[in-house]
């Protein structure tokens, strides 16, 4: 595999629009000029169709693989963990970093089984800047929709995500005949501690216990807080016995949380439901057993777990 330095551009100057392009062609043989030019053209008014990363990729290499041909591109940004590919990668690689207006959009990465040429590589770069902008605008409408998913207190994902992910891996796991489980559970005694020592402890808890419960999770495992101090896992390919021990796991974790707060320590606990999908049963009367188990776990003093029986 060749490896080589991502060369960075800098495309904050090209949305004075046609004037940077015509500018950076100038040097090019006329006939050149014009193609190049209207591929350019081309390209951005096609981007401008979706502001999903994925299409905007696939779209750019249809585009841009008439003019230089390549085998794959790779997209990488990892301040925001995104990445994205089209295509099947090969031995040689040309990487650039694109910059809008100051800010690191990441590397975009051509490779193809031949190495590119000095004039493919300026090439390339001419033709990014036709992705630059629709590639921001896509980080932005990938950061607002992840920003819609997700619990602004604690960083996991918020009741939205959990009713349509339960549903989905509900539906999933019904069509392949695989287990899934849920573990809901709820922090004890947190309103004592906000009367006590006020909200920003009691929200203080709750960020812990958040960390605390992600510290336990595999990859697949979707973590959601859906309440006040409730949180909910839904637990793909998990069966009940499985659950139960990760619910346990998570009991114990927390029940070794401990803060000082006005020279008094307080301990948290946590009381948790597990059900595992059973027969032709839907999200709703999962998450019901779920509950249920839970409301049995409280009213079995707290700081327990309950399974539910069968549906
Ligand atoms: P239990 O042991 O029965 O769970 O008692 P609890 O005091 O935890 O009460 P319950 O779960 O029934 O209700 C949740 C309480 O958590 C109510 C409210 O005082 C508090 N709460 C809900 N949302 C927040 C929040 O965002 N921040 C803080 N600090 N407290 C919250
Ligand atoms: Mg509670």
């Amino acid at each position: 595999m060749q490896t080589e330095a991502a060369k960075t551009v800098d495309f904050s100057a090209w949305n004075a629009g046609p004037a940077a392009m015509l500018a950076w062609l100038k040097p090019q043989p006329p006939g050149d000029a014009r193609r190049h030019y209207d591929t350019a053209l081309r390209t951005i008014a096609l981007l401008q169709t979706t502001l999903e990363l994925n299409p905007l990729l696939r779209l750019f290499s249809r585009e841009v693989g008439a003019t230089v041909a390549h085998s794959s591109v790779h997209y990488r940004n990892n301040d925001c963990s995104i990445e994205a590919s089209v295509g099947r990668s090969a031995r040689y690689r040309r990487t650039f970093r694109v910059i809008v207006e100051r800010r690191d959009l990441g590397r975009l990465t051509f490779s193809r089984g031949k190495p590119f040429t000095v004039r493919e590589t300026a090439l390339l770069e001419f033709l990014l800047s036709s992705l630059a902008y629709p590639l921001r605008n896509a980080l932005r409408y990938e950061n607002a929709f992840q920003a819609s998913l997700t619990d602004p207190l604690t960083g996991v994902y918020n009741r939205g995500m959990l009713e349509s992910a339960l549903q989905r891996e509900v539906s999933l796991a019904r069509r392949h005949g695989a287990p899934l489980s849920l573990i809901i559970l709820d922090i004890d005694g947190l309103k004592a501690v906000n009367d006590n020592f006020g909200h920003e402890r009691g929200d203080h808890l709750i960020k812990a216990v958040a960390r605390s419960v992600a510290g336990t999770l595999r990859r697949s495992d979707i973590f959601c807080r859906f309440g006040g101090d409730e949180f909910a896992l839904v637990l793909s390919n998990t069966d009940q016995h499985g659950a139960a021990v990760l619910a346990e796991t998570i009991r114990k974790r927390t029940a070794g949380i401990t803060r000082i707060f006005d020279h008094q320590a307080v301990k948290v606990t946590v009381s948790v439901g597990v059900a595992s999908l059973s027969g032709t049963e839907d999200d709703k009367t999962l998450f019901a057993r779920a509950d249920q188990a839970l409301y049995r776990a409280k009213g079995a003093g707290r700081n327990c777990i309950k399974v539910a029986g069968a549906a």
